[in-house]
């Protein structure tokens, strides 16, 4: 599939870790949300095209706020500005249960309570791993506020060719009737899907 989209511009804006000016701006919210260890960090870096612009969870600073990334995208020859919302990655095993409950909080708090309505929120998951009972705590947060959403299936390219229907249907009867996109970050697949979802 050839995509009409294209990356003009990314970059790090700010990260906040409560309320902030940058919610108040009309610029439509791209939302990525995963556990940590997803490929949360990747699966933003391949969007973007950019190597290092979304820090991984080996840089535990960045990652425990809300992270505004501002991305310019020309579709069909006309230029938009979008913010990429990096969430912090949930369940990061080397943080404290109070600073793990912290950061489901701020989450939480952004989804439910900022006043933002995400455009689109995409919600990463591990094909191989299948989803966390977190994943299915956002999966009914996003369902309650109607929220639009597409579940991604990241490390595709981890489940062998003769399993993936079977991974594949695990996740999607979790998230009974969303669309689900095999995904890799390593292997670039499933990114024009995912951008001509995200833009079109
Ligand atoms: P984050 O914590 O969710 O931001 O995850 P990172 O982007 O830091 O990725 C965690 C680990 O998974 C790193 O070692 C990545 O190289 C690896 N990874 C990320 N995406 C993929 C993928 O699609 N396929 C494979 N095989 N590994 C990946």
């Amino acid at each position: 599939m050839s995509s009409s989209v294209h990356i003009t511009d990314a970059r790090f804006e700010k990260g906040i870790i409560g309320t902030d000016p940058i919610l108040k701006k009309t610029v439509p919210h791209i939302v990525f949300a995963g556990r940590s260890n997803v490929g949360k960090s990747s699966l933003i870096n391949s969007l973007l095209a950019r190597k290092h612009l979304a820090k991984s969870s080996a840089t535990p600073g960045k990652t425990q706020q809300i992270n505004f990334f501002p991305v310019t995208v020309e579709i069909k020859k006309r230029r938009r500005m979008f913010y990429f919302v990096d969430l912090p990655g949930y369940g990061f095993a080397r943080l404290s249960e109070k600073r793990r409950e912290k950061l489901r909080k701020l989450i939480l708090w952004y989804l439910e309570y900022s006043g933002v309505i995400p455009q689109q929120v995409v919600l990463i998951v591990d094909a191989k791993v299948g989803p966390t009972p977190f994943d299915k705590e956002m999966f009914g947060v996003l369902e309650k506020h109607g929220y639009q959403y597409i579940v991604v299936a990241n490390k595709i390219d981890k489940v062998p060719k003769t399993h993936r229907v079977k991974y594949l249907t695990r996740i999607q009867e979790v998230f009974q009737g969303a669309r689900v996109i095999p995904y890799s970050a390593k292997t670039q697949e499933g990114r024009e899907e995912l951008l001509n979802v995200l833009f079109r």
